[in-house]
């Protein structure tokens, strides 16, 4: 139910139908209009609509989405995920489906399938990479034997060192202050061990290593189906993914027709990042030094008046032909894909990640929450196709602590000189593999053949015991 998740699992919806496979969707008001328009087209995927907020939760009836939720309102969104077990359950029995694809955030779906002697399927939206380096975190707790939030500690058993500090662990892991969000993470984790299998929004060649480790060394069944977002076809699918658009996409494009290759940098950080008024100075400061154009998306605010009053004295002035502001939601993959845009300054969720990779640009990560300093560490790291900001701070509300001089030096970096040049060189190869990886005979191909003819001789098990 946040658009990071939701955008992935409808293009899964419409992947599975591709491939002939009777699929129904399961949603909530408000939230079904991009399965409604893929049938519209004449995708053949079933919807099922249920009530939410459901009775009894105490949400404001308004509310269908994560970034709707204020701090205040997360317990009662928690429990509202809890209470539509019975209406899904109701489904299940109707459509007496083969298997149940679930969100990793409806944790119950697990024993929903058992009762019905189905597979349930977890999807995260997430990399390989994060999901083994997530694990190691909570196993080994690495956190624990360093002396100081500044003093760097490496994940154990993986196979390159990750390194990382204590402020970049999530808040959960911490376990300082047990709260609604956490319990549920501690949950959602129960129920992935008690899973069928894992599908994931990735492609082999861009993590065996992880991929490897994730099947063999962690034992998880997992099939990578992705990247989820190539298999749209046609500019209206792309100009309108998750929301409409802020900015007409014919505009947006039309600006960057008047760039040079590789000269415009693309600055989004997703759908729910919330940064301070003075961090936002700092990004315009930096976006300024750096020299280069750029196009910068930055959420609405509440109070939209807000979002004047920090940029830096003149810059709307010095910086009018080079740079173009959004303010809201960017038709962000049909930008990327522009071959204007030479870096992409991103916070590092997986699809913003994965949209960077497809696209073969370089990225310049900063990342602020959930399992984005894992996904930094592929990008940087791994893959070396981005250079960071240096974000050591977990946050997710009121970001701040990157100098504008660090986002510039990052700018710098990723868009001129040898190391760019390599860095692009890179990304043109993960991109050219990430597209082989989808079509017929490629890993993401096959590895969703193989699931579907897994689920083809599924047998129940016996007792409710073999699955737990
Ligand atoms: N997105 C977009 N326009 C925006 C902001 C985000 O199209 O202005 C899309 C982006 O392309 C990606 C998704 O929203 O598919 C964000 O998911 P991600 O995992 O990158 O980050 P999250 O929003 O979950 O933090």
């Amino acid at each position: 139910m946040a658009h990071g998740h939701m955008i992935p699992t409808v293009e899964m919806a419409k992947l599975f139908a591709s491939r002939g496979v009777k699929t129904t969707f399961i949603t909530f008001p408000g939230l079904a209009e991009p399965i409604q328009k893929a049938r519209d087209s004449g995708t053949d995927i079933g919807l099922s609509i249920i009530k939410f907020p459901p009775e009894g939760s105490g949400l404001p009836d308004h509310i269908v989405s994560t970034d709707q939720v204020t701090e205040d309102l997360v317990p009662n969104f928690v429990k509202a995920l809890y209470l539509i077990q019975e209406s899904v359950e109701k489904l299940i029995q109707e459509l007496s489906p083969t298997c149940l694809v679930a969100d990793m955030f409806f944790p119950w779906t697990v024993d929903a399938a058992a009762k019905f002697g189905i597979p349930r399927l977890v999807f995260h939206g997430t990399s390989y990479l994060s999901l083994c380096a997530s694990d190691k975190m909570k196993r080994h707790e690495p956190f624990k034997n360093v002396s100081s939030d500044s003093e760097p500690f490496v994940l154990p058993d993986l196979p390159h060192q990750l390194e990382f500090v204590r402020t970049q662990v999530a808040d959960f892991d911490l376990m300082e202050n047990e709260n609604d969000f956490s319990r549920l993470i501690q949950k959602t984790r129960e129920s992935d061990w008690r899973s069928y299998g894992v599908v994931v929004n990735s492609f082999y060649e861009l993590e065996p290593d992880y991929a490897d480790h994730y099947r063999k060394v962690l034992g998880r069944k997992a099939w990578n189906i992705g990247p989820l977002w190539l298999c749209n076809d046609g500019d209206e699918a792309k100009a309108e993914r998750g929301k409409k658009s802020s900015i007409d996409a014919h505009e947006c494009l039309a600006w960057l027709d008047s760039k040079k290759p590789n000269s415009v940098v693309y600055v989004c950080f997703g759908s729910m990042s919330d940064f301070s008024p003075f961090q936002l100075h700092e990004i315009a400061g930096g976006l300024e030094a750096a020299g280069h154009d750029f196009v910068w998306v930055i959420r609405k605010s509440k109070n939209e008046d807000e979002h004047k009053e920090w940029l830096p004295q003149g810059f709307a002035d010095r910086t009018d032909n080079r740079g173009l502001i959004i303010q809201g939601w960017a038709p962000q993959v049909m930008i990327l894909d522009h071959p204007a845009i030479g870096a992409f300054v991103t916070h590092c969720g997986w699809n913003s990640t994965l949209e960077g990779v497809c696209a073969g640009v370089p990225m310049v990560t900063w990342p602020l929450f959930a399992e984005q300093f894992f996904n930094e560490k592929l990008v940087t790291g791994v893959l070396r196709i981005g250079a960071p900001v240096g974000n050591k701070k977990f946050q997710r509300v009121g970001s701040e602590g990157v100098p504008g001089e660090a986002l510039a030096k990052a700018v710098q970096l990723v868009m001129a000189g040898e190391s760019a040049s390599e860095m692009r060189s890179r990304a043109k190869y993960y991109k050219e593999m990430a597209r082989k990886a989808v079509e017929e005979g490629g890993s993401s191909y096959n590895d969703l053949s193989a699931l579907l003819e897994d689920l083809r001789s599924f047998s129940p098990p016996r007792n409710q015991h073999d699955i737990n």
